[in-house]
């Protein structure tokens, strides 16, 4: 290895899962609801319950920290307020000039609630990605941590 490749952070040569790859690609691959790193499936054991560790290429989904998924919350409260705001608007402009007020406040509490339950598990893999964007994978995500 040279001094050259030693000094680029997020590449190992030695580990071929550890690789600063496009933000795009990250970003699409969890949109699919697949390994941002890899792009293999299988993450999810249910809805909601993610592997502790992605079965392809063994990176841990959580990066070995308790309460990584605040982020995915977060992530998850973004994305249902701007699909909440463009559900609206999209009304009110179709309806214009009398917008349906009572079904417009009732459908909104309906949408944000399967809003959030739907965007949930696109909220987790996104925000690996995002993480990995920032953060891009070290060693030290593919070695199973001692709690
Ligand atoms: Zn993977």
């Amino acid at each position: 290895m040279t001094m050259e490749e030693q000094a680029r952070p997020g590449s190992d040569p030695a580990h071929p899962d550890i690789s600063r790859q496009s933000p795009w690609r990250l970003l699409g691959r969890a949109l699919l609801l697949r390994c941002p790193n890899c792009g293999h499936g299988g993450l999810f054991t249910g809805f909601f319950e993610m592997r502790e560790r992605c079965p392809h290429c063994g990176i841990l989904l959580a990066r070995g920290e308790a309460d990584y998924f605040i982020g995915a919350y977060t992530l998850n409260l973004i994305a249902v307020e701007i699909l909440l705001a463009l559900a609206f608007l999209a009304v009110v402009v179709a309806t214009w000039p009398n917008p349906p007020w009572n079904a417009l406040q009732y459908g909104g509490v309906v949408l944000s609630i399967l809003g959030a339950v739907f965007c949930y598990p696109f909220a987790k893999t996104t925000w690996l990605a995002v993480d990995l964007i920032f953060r891009p994978p070290k060693r030290e995500d593919f070695i199973t941590r001692v709690k």
